[in-house]
């Protein structure tokens, strides 16, 4: 059963002036379970499309359908509560909130989702120890690593326990210890949890560890390659 299922999707940025095909006729479906690299050279669309998944940017035209309900139909508002509730995000940036420590990031969302103080702090602290920081719940983001950091991410990005994960270029600041540390906790996440990873990179050793390499080229799916990743470190 597929989760997402695009058809015919289309992203013209600047059509009055000088338009840019960022995303040309693409049709691609997603399973639950998947972990999968977008990968392709720098302006080929992967992260208007990693966008356009997620709901932070509109299609010019086509249909992004997530578990059955086509996400270009819904108001700006349903959208908002939709990706809330639905859809976790990890940057290459981080994007953690500076005020707010490791926990109070993770909290964040579900504090918005109307659940419980007990059930925010519980789940918190236990997504915190499953990426390694159950020691660092009460630290904010500048006293914390990069890779650190982008572990708290991945921690925010499944509070809602969403139906699946973008991240774009989730490594690009890492070093390659910290890459490998995010990749095995993620990775870790996919087996046990059966969450669904879809990620932009460029990072060869990224590519290594996916299940399925889409290759973007010119806003179109040049290549789309399924394989046997072995579990051995
Ligand atoms: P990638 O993530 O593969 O580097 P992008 O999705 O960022 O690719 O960009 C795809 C194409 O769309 C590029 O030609 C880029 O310059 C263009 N583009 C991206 N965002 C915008 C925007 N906001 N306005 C205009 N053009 C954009
Ligand atoms: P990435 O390689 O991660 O896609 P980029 O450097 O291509 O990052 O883009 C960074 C940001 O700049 C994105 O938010 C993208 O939408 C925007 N952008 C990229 N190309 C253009 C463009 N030609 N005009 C306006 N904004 C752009």
């Amino acid at each position: 059963m597929s989760i997402i299922k695009i058809n015919q999707l289309n992203k013209i940025y600047n059509p009055d002036t000088i338009p840019v095909k960022a995303v040309n006729e693409v049709s691609i479906e997603f399973k639950q379970g998947e972990f999968t690299a977008i990968v392709g050279p720098s302006g080929s669309g992967k992260t208007t499309m990693l966008n356009l998944i997620g709901g932070l940017d509109n299609p010019t035209s086509g249909q992004i359908l997530i578990d059955g309900k086509d996400i270009s139909k819904l108001s700006a508002s349903e959208l908002i509560a939709f990706r809330r509730d639905h859809i976790g995000f990890v940057f290459q940036d981080y994007s953690l909130l500076p005020v707010l420590t490791a926990k109070e990031n993770v909290e964040f969302i579900m504090q918005l989702q109307g659940r419980s103080k007990k059930e925010c702090e519980e789940r918190a602290t236990s997504l915190l120890a499953s990426v390694g920081l159950a020691d660092q719940l009460h630290k904010r983001p500048t006293k914390l690593s990069g890779g650190q950091q982008q572990r708290v991410a991945v921690a925010r990005a499944l509070a809602s326990k969403p139906k699946f994960v973008l991240a774009d270029e989730p490594t690009a600041n890492l070093d390659s210890k910290s890459t490998a540390d995010l990749l095995d906790i993620m990775e870790r996440l996919n087996q046990g949890e059966h969450t669904t990873f879809i990620f932009s990179t460029h990072d060869q050793r990224v590519i290594d560890k996916a299940h399925r390499v889409i290759v973007f080229e010119d806003g179109q799916i040049k290549d789309d390659i399924r394989r046997e990743v072995s579990s051995e470190k």
